[in-house]
């Protein structure tokens, strides 16, 4: 039970490490809205629902050293 609870809060504080928290404005209904990235990756492009519209956001990260150092969010083409 007590290995269970060390565990847990073990992989909380690695994903909290590993996890950055971005606030960006929505490119569909310009609400602002929040998501987390992961540092881990130098760089990656994927697609993200936003959490308000659900319209599929095009997400581009850059980190190095685990630094932000581009961040975009964009509308998908139809
Ligand atoms: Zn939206």
């Amino acid at each position: 039970m007590v290995k269970v609870v060390i565990n847990f809060f073990d992989d909380y504080f690695f994903y909290l490490y590993l996890m950055l928290e971005q606030f960006f404005t929505c490119p569909y209904c310009w609400e602002t809205i929040s998501m987390l990235l992961d540092t881990s990756v130098s760089r990656q492009t994927y697609i993200e629902d936003c959490e308000v519209c659900c319209n599929p956001i095009q997400i581009e990260t850059n980190f190095f050293n685990k630094e932000l150092i581009d961040f975009q969010a964009s509308s998908i083409e139809q």
